[in-house]
Formats: C-alpha cells, sequence, structure tokens
C-alpha cells in the first residue's frame, strides 16, 4: 500500500488502495492496481494521492477555522 501520510492513495478507477509495486519502486515505474489491474506511474499516482489527500484535508481544516472563529465571536458577544 502507498501511502502520502497518513492517508491512503486510491485508485483513480475504482477507489481501491493497493498497489502491486516492484521492491524498490521509482517514481517512472508503473504500479497495478490489485482490484481492477489500472496501471499508473507511481509519480501520477503521487499526484492523485496529493489531490486526494487535499480534498480530504480542506474540509477539516475549514471546520476548525469555524469552529474557532464561533468560539471568538461567543467571547465577543459576552
Ligand atoms: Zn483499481
Amino acid at each position: 500500500m502507498i501511502k502520502t501520510d497518513h492517508i491512503s492513495i486510491q485508485c483513480p478507477e475504482c477507489g481501491h488502495t493497493e498497489f502491486e509495486q516492484p521492491q524498490d519502486v521509482k517514481d517512472d515505474d508503473f504500479v497495478k492496481c490489485h482490484e481492477c489491474g489500472f496501471e499508473i506511474m507511481l509519480a501520477d499516482l503521487r499526484e492523485v494521492g496529493i489531490e486526494q489527500a487535499r480534498e480530504v484535508v480542506i474540509p477539516e481544516a475549514k471546520k476548525e477555522i469555524e469552529k474557532m472563529l464561533k468560539k471568538a465571536f461567543k467571547g465577543r458577544l459576552k
């Protein structure tokens, strides 16, 4: 399984998160999805993973910011 920090990269085709990969895999090596057999270059897969991580992280960061803003407003209203 290829991971960026703690978020698994999903196959762009089927959403599976495990890939067959050669040992000592390099950026220009192809990895293959265990589920659907989709092949993607490791460098591209990383980009996909970064995009997916952003989609997960941004809404969570927004929630935190909203919480902080609410707290700040509560303090002011007192
Ligand atoms: Zn797949």
